[in-house]
């Protein structure tokens, strides 16, 4: 099954308290988009990547991703995550049947395999994610109140990249954005529809860079690897 991915990069990244937006932040000296889109460049399923940016830094994308194999577009993205997504779907052309992968550009380090299992799953399967158990205990918390504890064994972190049949997240998007529901990543708009969302394992490495401190571990793994 081939695959294209919608890199996602349009995000501000307040958080990460710096004056650029989050992915075009340097890790190990290069931008996370660059690291990114090289990942997924050497996947094998993967045909094309299409990277959606704040519309200010088309110009800039397009030349950090200048010598990326397999870059179809630079796309800008809009207000919301989902509207990002959007752009780029709209791009996918109308005959492609494969699977479309969304990625996170603020997590580089995922690796090929990640992502091959994610194709697989989600071109057999319909749409499939990587998750990762709980280590913490997880609470319900309103004010400064614990409300319950919740039984951690069924909760588990979604990371991306995340797949569909491309005819699956067309049918998702439109039913999202016609009941206008906020989407925190793609597979809750296929989880809504009550169509099976297949789980793979996730991997630590491909943890979401947020903060200062994820910037930071970020680099000592690659250093450590030189
Ligand atoms: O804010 P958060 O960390 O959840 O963002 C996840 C990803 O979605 C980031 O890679 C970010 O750049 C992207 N995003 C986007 N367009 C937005 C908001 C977030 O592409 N409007």
């Amino acid at each position: 099954m081939k695959a294209l991915v919608i890199l996602v990069a349009a995000g501000r990244g307040e958080r990460m308290g710096a004056d650029q937006p989050k992915a075009f932040l340097a890790v190990a000296g290069e931008p996370m988009l660059l690291h990114a889109a090289r990942a997924f460049a050497g996947a094998p399923s993967v045909d094309g990547i299409v990277a959606v940016v704040p519309g200010d830094r088309i110009g800039a994308a397009r030349e950090i991703l200048a010598g990326v194999r397999k870059l179809r577009d630079v796309l800008a993205g809009g207000e919301r995550r989902q509207d990002s997504v959007l752009a780029g779907l709209q791009s996918v052309p109308a005959g492609f049947d494969g699977v479309v992968l969304v990625h996170d550009a603020a997590r580089p380090l995922v690796e090929v395999a990640l992502i091959e299992a994610v194709v697989r799953a989600a071109g057999e399967r319909g749409a499939a994610l990587p998750v990762l158990p709980l280590v913490d205990t997880v609470k319900r918390v309103r004010d400064d109140r614990v409300v319950e504890t919740l039984d951690r064994n069924t909760l588990a972190a979604a990371q991306t990249p995340q797949g569909f049949r491309v005819a699956v997240l067309h049918r998702a998007y439109k039913h999202a954005f016609r009941d206008g529901v906020i989407l925190t990543d793609e597979a809750m708009a296929v989880e809504r529809l009550g169509e099976e969302v297949v789980a793979v394992p996730g991997s630590l490495r491909n943890r979401k860079l947020t903060t200062p401190e994820d910037l930071a571990w970020a680099e000592a793994l690659l250093r450590s690897e030189e």
